[in-house]
């Protein structure tokens, strides 16, 4: 039956999505005195339709908010190299110790996003999961005050707030209900098909690449590789329409006959997942009382593994804004990720061309490598200032 309550607390800021964007903008924003509700469709603990390679600037943002030791804990192995083979050109990299890390992790998602949810929670930050955003409501003049959710009873609520985020994912409710505007969309999209794969050595992440292809293997929890293979989007149906696993095996071999061997000799375990590919995007990620944090306003090929990355670092740049509290504060937010979200949107869509020839993406991987630097050398500013009494 349909039942709808009308609750008269009022939140400082509802968070739409429970996972690395919306978990780490809850748990800034409620380290600083923010009340936050965080809420997602799914359950506690779910896996998401993602491989989870974190980059550099992942793993300090990790560093800097006190999480990485409960990565570690989780049982996630170190990765101290990361090689990349061109063809059958390899050039190993050594991770430097630096920044205050001295290895990257991949953790499953079930793993990091947990851990996100778990500090935001104790932080203060309420969380409902298995509940879904109905739509965001506004006021008389335009400018949204709240939400009104729906859980899996059925049961309705509307809440207030003065600020509603959606960390909603890619196809963004909250984007689509305030309207928020694409203003670049990526010509390009690859497909990627992975699994979990025991018995292969940690030998950090590997990266191939072959015109036409790319696949690699990143080490993760519980002694698990997982091994993934992307193709042009356009040859998802063709390469694993009929038999995926030999699809898969089969871009594989012509990558790493023996990451190829060691996969087919363990099988996967629990299936594997495919991913037909999705336009990179750059949305409108502010507007009077909302805004947009994580893949909802900004979504690029997952052939360069950097949007969890970008989600934490746009998180805490999305955080401090909201705590300055002002529309201008909210603009400047966009415009210091698009800095960043531009030059990467865009050589990332190069790489996922997949039509280029060895010393190409080479070439590609080095302005990629600008780009995370430039990025790295510009974290989001120092401390969160302190809320502002009402
Ligand atoms: C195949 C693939 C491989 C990838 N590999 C990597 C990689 O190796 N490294 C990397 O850094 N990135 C990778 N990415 C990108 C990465 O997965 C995303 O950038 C990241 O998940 C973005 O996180 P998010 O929190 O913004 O959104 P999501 O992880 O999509 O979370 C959104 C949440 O919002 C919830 N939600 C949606 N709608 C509603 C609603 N109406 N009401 C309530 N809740 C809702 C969903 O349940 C979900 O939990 C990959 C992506 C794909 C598709």
């Amino acid at each position: 039956m349909f039942r709808m309550t009308f609750s008269r607390s009022r939140y400082d800021a509802i968070v739409v999505g429970a996972r690395c964007a919306g978990a780490a903008t809850a748990m800034l924003l409620a380290r600083a005195g923010a009340k936050v509700l965080l809420v997602d469709r799914g359950a506690r603990g779910a896996d998401t339709q993602s491989t989870h390679a974190l980059m550099r600037g992942a793993v300090v943002q990790l560093h800097r908010w006190g999480l990485l030791p409960a990565v570690i804990a989780a049982g996630t192995p170190p990765v101290t190299r990361t090689t990349f083979h061109y063809g059958t050109d390899v050039m190993p990299i050594d991770i430097k110790p630096r920044d205050g890390i001295n290895a990257l992790y991949a953790p499953r998602r079930r793993v990091l996003d947990g851990i996100l949810v778990d500090a935001a929670v104790a932080a203060g930050a309420e969380i409902r999961f298995g509940t879904a955003l109905e739509s965001v409501e506004t006021n008389g003049q335009g400018r949204v005050r709240g939400v009104r959710l729906r859980d899996r009873g059925e049961h309705r609520v509307m809440l207030a707030a003065d600020w509603v985020i959606g960390a909603d994912g890619v196809g963004s409710a909250v984007a689509k209900q305030v309207g928020a505007d694409t203003y670049v969309q990526s010509a390009h999209r690859t497909a990627t098909v992975y699994g979990y794969f025991a018995g292969i050595a940690n030998e950090g992440y590997r990266w191939h690449f072959r015109p036409g292809l790319s696949a690699g293997a990143i080490p993760t929890n519980d002694g698990l590789h997982c091994v993934f293979a992307g193709v042009p989007s356009d040859q998802f149906r063709t390469r694993f329409g009929t038999d995926p696993f030999d699809g898969f095996l089969g871009l594989l071999s012509a990558a790493d006959v023996a990451l190829a061997t060691d996969v087919y000799a363990a099988g996967p375990q629990d299936g594997l997942h495919r991913f037909g590919g999705i336009r990179g995007h750059l949305r409108q990620s502010h507007g009077p009382g909302w805004a947009l944090v994580g893949d909802a306003g900004y979504f690029k090929d997952p052939v360069t593994a950097h949007g969890i990355s970008d989600a934490l670092l746009d998180a805490e740049r999305l955080a401090m804004a909201v705590m300055r509290g002002s529309d201008r504060a909210l603009a400047e937010y966009q415009a210091e990720r698009d800095q960043f979200a531009r030059p990467m949107l865009s050589v990332t869509d190069a790489i996922a061309v997949l039509d280029w020839d060895l010393e190409e993406v080479k070439r590609l991987h080095a302005v990629l490598n600008h780009c995370m630097k430039a990025e790295l050398a510009h974290p989001p500013g120092g401390a969160l200032p302190a809320r502002q009494a009402a």
